[in-house]
Order: C-alpha cells, then structure tokens, then sequence
C-alpha cells in the first residue's frame, strides 16, 4: 500500500492526472486535461500510435 501511494505521488508531483476512459471505463494517467480515453486502442487508436514509448513506461511505474 505504501509503495503504491509513493507512485501516485510521484504523477502528481510531474503534472499528471488520474482520469476515467469514457469508453472502457479504465483509470489512467495523463497530463492532458482535455483527454476523455485511456489511449489503447480501439478507444483512441490515434493518440495511442502517436506517443507508444511514453505508454509503456506508465505501464511499468503502476
Ligand atoms: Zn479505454
């Protein structure tokens, strides 16, 4: 429990948010405010090719 908060402090503390995907309904972080799906695809095919490198390293920080 504790590990997990240290990470979540870490977002926050480097800009970034924790928001709902409108389509799936799975929590992710971002630092686009305006951004309403997690970035996989079939929700957002398009944002997901444009920045695959940067996903995967939110992938190994959870
Ligand atoms: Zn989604």
């Amino acid at each position: 429990m504790l590990e997990e908060e240290y990470d979540i402090n870490f977002f926050y503390e480097n800009g970034f948010i924790r928001k709902q995907c409108q389509k799936c309904g799975s929590y992710f972080w971002t630092r686009d405010r305006d951004r309403d799906t997690c970035g996989d695809a079939p929700c957002d095919p398009y944002s997901f090719i444009g920045n695959p490198v940067f996903k995967k390293s939110l992938i190994l920080h959870r």
